[in-house]
C-alpha cells in the first residue's frame, strides 16, 4: 500500500511521473512507461502545454486513455498565456490534447508579466466550473508565494512546483518553511538533476551507495526517498523506460532512519540562501 499525502483536494502518493522532453523519446516506449508507472502506484502525472509544444500532452492523453480515473493529472499554463481569458483558453486546449474533461491540478508555470490577480481569477473560474479540481504555481519564491496567498486567500494555492534535487536544496531556506506554514504542497522537479545524477565515484555517490546497499535498494531510490522525507514534499522523476519507472516507484517502499538522512544531508550540503528560486 503506497503512502499518500494531501495535494490540493486529493490524497496522492509522494512519487509521481514527469514528462518533460518525452516528445524526443520513442513514443511507444514513453506511453508504455507512463502506463507501467500507473500500474506501480505513480499516479501523479505532470505535464505542461510547453512540453514539445503540446505534443507531450498528446502522448500523456494516449497513455491515460481508458484509465483517466486512476490518474492525478497536472498541467501548466505558460506565463504569457496567463491572462484571465488566456488561462481558460490554454486550459481548454490542454484538456483537448489530453483527451479529458478535467485536470486535477493546473499550475502557472512561472511568474510572468500578466497581473497575478488576473491569472488567479482565471484559475478560480476554471475551478468553479469543474475544469480543474485545484490550482497552484511553479517556480515561485517565498515573496511570490506571499503575494499569491495575499490575492487568493489561505487554502487556495494547492502547490508550488520547484527545482529540488540533492545538489540543489535552496528551497529548504525559505520556500519549504513558507509552504509548510500555509499548507501548500511542495512538488520537487528534476530530482535526478535532469539526467545529471551524482556519479558512483563522487563523495555523494558513495554516501548514497552505502545507504542503498543496507536496504538492497539503489542510489536513485535513496535519493528519491530523501527528497520526500518531509510530509509536505512530493517528487516527479521523468522516465521513458520501463525498468527505470519500476526502480523509481520502488523508492516508495524505502524507509530511511535519522542516521541515514543525516549521512545524505552531510554528503550534499545545503549551501547558503540566495535570492529567488533556482530554475533549471
Ligand atoms: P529528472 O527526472 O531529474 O531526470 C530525468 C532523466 O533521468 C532522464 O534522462 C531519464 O532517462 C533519467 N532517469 C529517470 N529515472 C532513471 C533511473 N531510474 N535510472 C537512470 N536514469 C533515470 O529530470 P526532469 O525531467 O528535468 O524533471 C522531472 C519532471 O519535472 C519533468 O519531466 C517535468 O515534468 C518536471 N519539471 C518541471 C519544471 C518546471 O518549471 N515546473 C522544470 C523542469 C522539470 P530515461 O527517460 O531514459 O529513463
Amino acid at each position: 500500500m503506497v503512502e499518500k499525502r494531501r495535494l490540493g483536494s486529493t490524497e496522492v502518493a509522494p512519487i509521481g511521473q514527469g514528462t518533460w522532453h518525452m516528445e524526443l523519446d520513442d513514443r511507444a516506449s514513453a506511453i508504455a512507461a507512463l502506463r507501467r508507472g500507473l500500474d506501480v502506484g505513480m499516479r501523479h502525472i505532470d505535464t505542461a502545454e510547453m512540453y514539445g509544444d503540446g505534443e507531450v500532452e498528446r502522448i500523456v492523453g494516449e497513455a491515460i486513455e481508458g484509465r483517466r480515473d486512476e490518474v492525478f493529472l497536472v498541467s501548466k499554463v505558460l506565463p504569457w498565456n496567463a491572462t484571465r481569458a488566456g488561462t481558460r483558453a490554454a486550459c481548454e486546449r490542454s484538456l483537448a490534447r489530453l483527451g479529458t474533461d478535467r485536470l486535477d491540478l493546473y499550475l502557472l508555470h512561472w511568474p510572468g508579466e500578466h497581473p497575478l490577480e488576473d491569472t488567479i481569477a482565471g484559475l478560480e473560474s476554471l475551478r468553479r466550473d469543474g475544469k480543474i479540481r485545484a490550482w497552484g504555481v511553479s517556480n515561485f519564491d517565498a515573496e511570490d508565494l506571499e503575494r499569491a496567498v495575499g490575492i487568493a486567500g489561505e487554502g487556495k494555492v494547492a502547490c508550488n512546483q520547484v527545482l529540488y534535487h540533492l545538489r540543489e536544496r535552496s528551497i529548504e531556506h525559505a520556500v519549504i518553511p513558507f509552504c509548510e506554514k500555509h499548507g501548500i504542497a511542495v512538488v520537487g522537479y528534476s530530482p535526478f538533476g535532469s539526467g545529471n545524477f551524482p556519479s558512483a565515484t563522487s563523495k555523494g555517490g558513495r554516501a548514497l551507495a552505502e545507504v542503498a546497499s543496507a536496504h538492497g535498494a539503489t542510489p536513485r531510490q535513496v535519493a528519491l526517498r530523501f527528497l520526500v522525507r518531509l510530509p509536505s514534499l512530493f517528487t516527479i522523476p521523468k522516465s521513458s523506460r520501463l525498468e527505470h519507472v519500476v526502480e523509481n516507484a520502488g523508492a516508495a517502499n524505502l524507509t530511511l532512519d535519522q542516521r541515514e538522512i543525516a549521512a545524505i544531508d552531510a554528503a550534499f550540503p545545503l549551501g547558503p540562501p540566495r535570492r529567488g528560486v533556482p530554475v533549471l
